[in-house]
């Protein structure tokens, strides 16, 4: 009982907490970002000009993210609300709904070109369809499933050359709620894009080092698609592109078979998943636990990541020292 009215001082205090720091605040471009990794980039484009309030935070899962009344309330008082898109929000619509909110929205993956995944029933509320799965009992190889979809990979991020085009829209997105700043915003991005760029040759050249047959790693979730596709490595993953349906065992089974079969050095955990089911993995067969990756999430200020650039210096150190030989 005492926990929930802490809870609720706790929410109400974010509530206040929203938008209202102090009476500069008030002048100030109120943008709301729905994941913290976004929130990170308007920060970097928006400058002091921009305040942002981001939904899902450090090490959350915004596939999974329940949106509450302070939420709705924070939405209500935005200027601009900048998402993923792609698929990633499931609960944007109730947001928005809920909210009241008439404002811009602006989608930050517009012009990525995506990549799909044939997901098993990706139906939402996917705990219905993993019970399904194992009740089904029988094991089989192939995925012989007839509800097969294919789905869009939120995960665009995971490539700076899509980052890139994430900046262009939000420079652009804050340009059109406050034509005002321009310069500042067309400044701060073209800054920040070249800090992309060098990052982007940084992580090649980092990872060009690796020898060939080590190129291959697994994590619990398919977050890392992109990321793969960018700079040669080939990821596999038990659960989907969300993470809203459990791995199934038959899921679980095949990836330990593969990574047998085709001598997979490492698995890494993630931080906004549960690490057991990769605990389990790495027993079974013997490969060792890479560390940690940043997939859907920036860490806290005082973690390893906690900005879009210094997940993937984070996310690079952690593959190179796992897979190097
Ligand atoms: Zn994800």
């Amino acid at each position: 009982m005492k926990h929930r009215v802490l809870m609720q001082i706790g929410l109400a205090l974010t509530v206040l907490l929203g938008f209202a720091d102090s009476a500069e605040a008030a002048d100030k471009v109120k943008a709301v970002a729905s994941f913290s990794i976004l929130g990170d980039m308007i920060s970097q484009v928006g400058g002091d000009r921009v305040e942002v309030v981001t939904l899902v935070g450090p090490d959350g899962d915004a596939h999974v993210f329940s949106p509450t009344p302070a939420d709705a309330k924070t939405l209500a008082g935005a200027d601009v609300f900048f998402v993923n898109g792609l698929g990633f929000e499931g609960w944007l619509q109730r947001l928005e709904k809920a909210s009241g909110f008439k404002g811009r929205v602006v989608v930050t993956s517009d012009g990525v070109k995506p990549l799909t995944m044939e997901e098993e029933g990706h139906h939402h509320g996917g705990e219905d369809h993993a019970h399904a799965d194992h009740a089904k009992g029988h094991d089989d190889d192939e995925d012989d499933e007839e509800d097969e979809e294919e789905v869009d990979d939120p995960h665009a991020w995971q490539d700076l050359a899509n980052g890139k085009i994430y900046v262009g829209n939000i420079r652009d997105g804050l340009i059109a709620a406050d034509p005002e700043g321009r310069a500042t915003y067309e400044a701060n991005a073209a800054n920040y894009l070249e800090r992309l760029a060098k990052e982007d040759a940084a992580v090649r050249a980092a990872l060009a080092t690796l020898p060939e047959a080590r190129r291959k790693i697994i994590t619990s979730h398919d977050a890392f698609n992109y990321f793969g596709m960018a700079y040669g490595l080939e990821i596999v993953a038990p659960e989907g592109v969300s993470t809203e349906s459990e791995a199934s065992a038959k899921d679980v089974a095949k990836i330990i078979r593969q990574i047998k079969a085709d001598k997979i050095p490492a698995v890494f955990v993630e931080n906004i998943t549960d690490r057991r089911l990769l605990d389990q993995i790495a027993r079974e067969t013997g490969a060792k636990i890479g560390g940690t990756l940043y997939s859907d999430a920036l860490s806290g200020p005082d973690g390893p990541a906690p900005t879009y650039l210094d997940m993937f210096r984070h996310n690079v150190g952690a593959l190179t020292a796992a897979l190097s030989s």
